[in-house]
């Protein structure tokens, strides 16, 4: 039996499929003559080009066709004479046919992504995907297509990023396995957006666990077993078979409004990560987009989203929503959610360093196009801005203004905008203790106890060997959050939970003892948590 953290619930059985890091590090090949590295580079392009023509063909049959066309792009690319012309030019002076590969695709992928036309840095995408094919080719390693693993396929990596998970399909995956995260690691929360069961910090999993395995994964307890006896496979489905039924018995509480036994309406939401999850928040019965991580929009690319794509995102999920609430917070990178191309720079402590609200701050050009890209959504539905991180008064304060100009340069710019409420994260101990000051400057409070839990228990959200301590059940922990409702309820301001404390069937008595308005969880906990505070005096 293997031990990790249990970041998704539910019950996995199936085929182990082993994603390895496949470096494509070409440091140590050597330079052998211009002709054999020339007949190198020609053998990959050939591999290449055959194999991307198949899949074109496939894609074709299969009604893919803007995929089709993106790869028959790639191919017009590559047999461009100067391209080659100039890895082989980069070979005769010497490099590896790899080097080739590399130097002149990143000439062509600099070049592309400083360009200001959308089509046109499109392209520096497609160049990248050019240059990783060969490179793959030529040192001869062989990434898994994580979208088109078998059924019940059990997908186990060092780590999963937001572009792996985008391509996952939820019905082929039965469960997943990290080597890293906890449960409010990235890797978790799209794992539970999707709701496929998984297992991180399972330390070695990659190393532990080969290709083709069986594997029983339970998602609530963190444990893997390798290889099961057929009893241990009969227990495992039947306890399977149980947690169907307890789902299938939740849904009388999808049409129900969430009141508890004494007449109090209360709100359940969901938290989303990417603008296409929207659609499982109404399939799961949520009231309202309580928490939408928009560091996902930043997260696996080269650059910022820009304000039009930014406001693509926003505007979908705020149609889609109609008039119930969504709640977008701004860009809350740092800590475990690291976005390379902006420069943070190495940090002692990342999770007290230069992130979220206060990178914002700082990058006003950055804030700002975000900024305005939610100001324009919002006149298609019911949008709400909320800052991550803040600690002081002066944080919501300089915020606002920046809202305001954003607001009069959209007037200027003669763009439709419309006007919104701003309120604040409670995650961390200052912000919880000047919770009176805050609810004066916020339209409303979000307590996210998954940052306060770690902050006030001064436990690290990713690490297993304190994982005992970094529980919202701790009376610390839950001092903060009273104070936090109760200055809310004095100022008159709503208040919600968007961190994972707010579907724990521990908490939520007190929770609504205390009078917090709103539930944000995870769509797959909607249902749940719903019960749950139904049941409430
Ligand atoms: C939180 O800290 O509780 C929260 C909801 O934000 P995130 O998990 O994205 O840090
Ligand atoms: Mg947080």
């Amino acid at each position: 039996m293997l031990k990790g953290i249990g970041a998704s619930g539910g019950y996995g059985i199936g085929k182990a499929v082993v994603i390895k890091d496949c470096s494509l590090d070409y440091k140590s090949v050597k330079y052998t003559t211009p002709e054999n590295e020339k007949a190198r580079l020609r053998k990959a392009v050939d591999v290449f080009v055959s194999e991307t023509k198949e899949l074109i063909a496939g894609l074709t049959e299969s009604a893919g066709e803007s995929e089709a066309q993106i790869l028959e792009g790639h191919l017009v690319m590559l047999q461009d004479p100067f391209m080659l012309s100039q890895m082989e030019e980069n070979i005769d002076s010497g490099s590896v046919a790899e080097a080739g590969v590399d130097a002149v695709c990143t000439m062509f992928i600099d070049m592309f992504s400083g360009v200001d036309d959308e089509l046109t840095r499109q392209r520096a995408s497609d160049v990248k995907d050019i240059r990783d094919s060969l490179l793959e080719l030529l040192l001869g390693v062989k990434r898994v297509d994580i979208s088109a693993v078998p059924k019940d396929s059990i997908l186990v990596a060092k780590d999963l990023t937001p572009s792996m998970t985008s391509r996952i399909n939820a019905r082929n995956v039965a469960a997943i396995i990290t080597e890293v995260g906890g449960v409010t690691s990235h890797s978790a929360i799209l794992a539970r957006a999707m709701g496929i069961p998984a297992v991180l910090s399972l330390i070695g999993a990659t190393d532990i666990i080969s290709d083709g395995d069986e594997l029983v994964v339970d998602g609530f307890k963190g444990r893997v077993v390798q290889n099961a006896s057929s009893e241990e496979l009969e227990q495992y489905r039947l306890k399977y078979a149980q947690f169907l039924q307890e789902k299938e018995s939740l849904n009388e509480y999808f049409a129900k409004p969430t009141v508890t036994k004494s007449g109090v309406t209360k709100r359940v939401y969901a938290n989303i990560g990417r603008p296409e999850d929207v659609q499982n928040v109404l399939q799961c019965s949520g009231e309202g987009v309580g928490l939408f991580r928009t560091e996902f929009l930043f997260m696996d690319r080269d650059r910022c989203p820009t304000e039009d794509e930014q406001f693509e995102a926003y505007s979908t999920v705020a149609r889609v929503m109609g008039d119930r609430e969504v709640i977008i917070r701004t860009l809350d990178i740092g800590g475990d959610k690291a976005v390379d191309y902006l420069n943070i720079g190495k940090e002692e402590n990342p999770f007290l360093g230069h992130r979220a609200i206060r990178y914002c701050l700082d990058n006003t050009e950055l804030f700002k196009t975000q900024l305005k890209a939610i100001l324009r959504a919002a006149q298609f539905g019911n949008i709400k801005i909320m800052l991550p991180l803040v600690t002081t008064v002066d944080e919501i304060k300089r915020a606002r203004t920046l809202i305001d100009e954003c607001s009069n340069e959209l007037k200027n710019e003669c763009k439709r905008y419309k006007r919104v409420s701003v309120g604040v994260m409670i995650e961390t101990p200052s912000a919880a203790l000047i919770s009176d000051l805050l609810a004066k400057e916020a339209d409303f409070f979000s307590i996210g106890t998954n940052d306060l839990t770690g902050y006030i228990m001064a436990v690290d959200r990713g690490n297993a060997n304190v994982s005992d301590l970094y529980d919202a059940f701790q009376p610390s922990v839950l001092r903060a959050i009273e104070m936090t409702i109760k200055n809310a309820k004095s100022a008159g301001i709503p208040v919600g939970m968007c961190g994972e404390a707010a579907a724990d069937s521990r908490l939520i008595p007190k929770l609504v003892e205390w009078g917090l308005d709103e539930f944000s969880v995870s769509p797959s906990s909607i249902l749940q948590t719903r019960k749950s505070i139904c049941s409430c005096d």
